[in-house]
């Protein structure tokens, strides 16, 4: 499967211009569209999903019209919402199962046999019987999960799944979406950089609704090498430096700021070279994309 976005733009009638000519080429497997609140990410997710329109550009899987054939693209998607809604005081099996209906599976045996299997996949199996409403906030993701594979789709979409997990929820909910098949694309949207870096072969950057980085996460941190200095400062002193260098990124570490700066030459200054990660490419082509805005 290939799906292609080309020159996709969107403006609210408030005049926020939520997507900016944003082209993209998604092959089969994880993607993750990485971006801070605001970025354009459910836009471009609700688009994909046919549940809102552009004002131009056109999006295609394998050929097909998305924005326009919506009946046919809607039979090859999976949806996973970044808010699934209320969930009501129904047993996980008799939720499962009305989507099912809804997803025109009519046929009650072959219904009742999919439900339990994706129960099984999504390990949720032995809490079948519990109302949806009553799960972990890591449960109800794996249960938007199992009911975004009703139907076999070759186009998973899924909206932030991991905000608001924690830790031991996270992992299970990564070994999931890590295991759902390789002949189907998964798009991911987060803010969080760690679950790109864990789960994703491929990836953008999308800021202020414009593609800042399209490449492999790998390759991304690659370029970067050499070019990320860090220092431990006074707290008091942060300001100074933010003012003289290009920081990218402040974090305590034992309650003092770890600066990040980027520099393709030696700064000095006490500053050491560091091996960069995914949030300093992160925040250094953000950085970068408002030096030049500027
Ligand atoms: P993200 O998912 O990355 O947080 P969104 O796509 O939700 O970003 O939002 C992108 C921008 O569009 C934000 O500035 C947001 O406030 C604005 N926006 C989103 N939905 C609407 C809407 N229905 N009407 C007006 N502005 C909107």
């Amino acid at each position: 499967m290939l799906l292609t976005i080309e020159h996709l733009s969107k403006q609210y009638p408030n005049g926020v211009r939520a997507l900016d000519d944003v082209s993209l080429t998604i092959p089969n497997g994880m993607y993750g569209l990485l971006g801070q609140n605001g970025a354009g990410k459910s836009t471009l997710m609700r688009t994909l999903a046919t549940l809102q329109d552009a004002d131009s550009g056109t999006v295609t899987l394998d050929g097909l019209d998305v924005l326009n054939q919506k009946d046919t693209v809607r039979r090859l998607l999976g949806y996973l919402p970044q808010e699934f809604g209320v969930y009501p005081k129904v047993a996980a099996t008799d939720l499962l199962d009305h989507f099912a209906i809804l997803k025109g599976i009519t046929n009650g045996r072959e219904r009742s046999e999919l439900v339990q299997a994706l129960l099984h996949r999504v390990n949720l199996y032995e809490h079948r019987k519990k109302a949806v409403s009553s799960y972990s906030g890591g449960m109800k993701q794996r249960f938007g999960i199992a009911q975004a594979l009703i139907g076999n789709p070759k186009l998973i979409i899924v909206d932030e799944p991991t905000a608001g997990l924690d830790p031991g929820e996270r992992n299970r909910f990564y070994n999931l979406l890590s295991e759902i098949g390789e002949n189907v694309i998964v798009i991911l949207s987060t803010h969080i950089v760690q679950d790109v870096m864990e789960l994703c072969n491929n990836m953008a950057i999308i800021h202020k609704g414009r593609v800042l980085y399209n490449g492999s996460p790998l390759d991304s941190v690659t370029e970067l090498n050499g070019k990320i200095w860090e220092k431990s400062i006074p707290k008091s002193e942060l300001l100074t430096y933010q003012k003289q260098y290009n920081v990218i990124s402040n974090k305590l570490v034992a309650g003092k700021p770890l600066v990040h700066i980027y520099s393709e030459v030696d700064p000095g200054d006490g500053f050491q070279t560091t091996q960069p990660d995914l949030e300093d490419v992160f925040f250094s082509t953000i950085e970068k994309s408002t030096f030049v805005a500027a």
